[in-house]
């Protein structure tokens, strides 16, 4: 009765072994809706991986509310991205020592330091993104600042990159001398921490910065790198006959032809939306649809379902929990009990349930 995704278990650790292999410094990010896997199991797994001897000690979360679903299932150091805020309340104190701030702002890393004068900080500097981010010139001062506060931790320099295979090198290089120049007291060894950075890049970037440490932050690369590990199906619940004319739904609309509406299981509560149109939608193009009485033109869309490899269209808009699509007559219709495929972005997809095989 639910929206599951099937993980194959040795064909995903096997992908996120070597994804931390090929990555030493690796940082794991687990933030939203966990790529679609939960952030506690991201966070288990994250363990999993320092414990299988690979070079991660730090997981990422995306804002300070996720840190209660990970702080207890990975023993490591915590970093948070989205930087911190005058509003944002420290977390308790047994977390202080494993928490890494990102700082964007001069006036936060003055307010910071005077709330928690021990924190550990990373500074981020604009990138391209124009994200979040100091300016060359509020880095110098913080150069400044930090001179007088001989206690603070910083761990570095954050850059959060735009997509992109490649091309990053100038600018990261660019960015990366700002903070050399604004000679920021270091403890230990400095790291750059980063994202969306091609293996070359952070190859060439690493033999031109010996003296720091680049961490790259993935996401989906890991967690989502191997799709083929990845399977998303939905259950059909019921399966109605109907024939030209006959009412549906909660709009009460009629069958264009014969066939079967069908219940299965997702609906808007999981993400479930309705496809954009990927044909083209000139008028002219839908007046050729409606005269080949193609069922898009009667007003059905795609949905992300698919049944023996066809993907089939919505009767009506996602329901919360269940959604309705039509197979016309001629198609072979699925049993009730039965699974079928969906296509999902995970990133935006509450499942029911997570199996994760072998
Ligand atoms: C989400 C995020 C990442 C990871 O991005 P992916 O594309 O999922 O690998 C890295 N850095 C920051 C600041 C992020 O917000």
């Amino acid at each position: 009765m639910t929206l599951t995704l099937t993980v194959d278990g040795p064909r995903w650790r096997a992908h996120l072994e070597s994804v931390a292999a090929a990555h030493p410094g690796l940082v794991p990010v687990a933030k939203g809706n966990g790529y679609g896997f939960t952030l506690g199991r991201l966070a288990r797994k994250t363990q999993w991986l320092a414990e299988r001897g690979h070079d991660v000690r730090t997981l990422a979360v995306g804002t300070y509310d996720e840190l209660p679903e990970v702080a207890r299932r990975w023993d490591g150091d915590l970093l948070v991205l989205t930087p911190w805020r005058p509003w944002v309340p420290l977390p308790e104190p047994a977390l202080a020592p494993r928490l890494v701030h990102t700082v964007s702002r001069l006036a936060d890393l003055r307010d910071l330091l005077h709330r928690d004068p021990s924190a550990r900080i990373v500074l981020e500097r604009m990138t391209s993104m124009r994200r979040h981010g100091m300016a060359a010139r509020e880095l110098w001062e913080a150069g400044d600042l930090l001179r007088k506060h001989p206690g603070a931790r910083i761990e570095g320099l954050a850059l959060h990159l735009p997509l992109g295979q490649g091309g990053h090198v100038g600018e990261v290089t660019r960015l990366v001398n700002d903070y050399v120049g604004a000679e920021i007291p270091a403890r230990g060894t400095p790291s750059v921490w980063v994202s969306h950075l091609t293996d070359a890049e952070l190859g060439t970037l690493r033999g031109q910065y010996g003296d720091f440490t680049f961490r790259p932050r993935i996401g989906t690369g890991l967690w989502l790198g191997e799709r083929g590990a990845l399977r998303v199906t939905a259950t059909v619940l019921d399966v109605h006959p109907v024939e030209r004319g006959d009412a549906f739904g909660y709009r009460g609309r009629t069958a264009p032809k014969s066939g079967h509406v069908l219940v299965v299981s997702g609906g808007t509560a999981h993400g479930i939306g309705l496809e954009a149109p990927t044909g083209e939608q000139s008028i002219k193009a839908r007046a050729a649809t409606l005269a080949r009485g193609g069922l898009d033109a009667v007003g059905f869309v795609r949905s992300p379902y698919s049944i023996d490899g066809k993907q089939r269209l919505f009767a009506e808009p996602p329901h919360m929990q269940a959604s309705m699509l039509f197979v016309p007559h001629g198609a072979r219709v699925p049993e009730v009990g039965e699974d079928v495929d969906v296509r999902v972005r995970y990133t935006a997809t509450a499942f029911d349930r997570v199996e994760i095989t072998g």
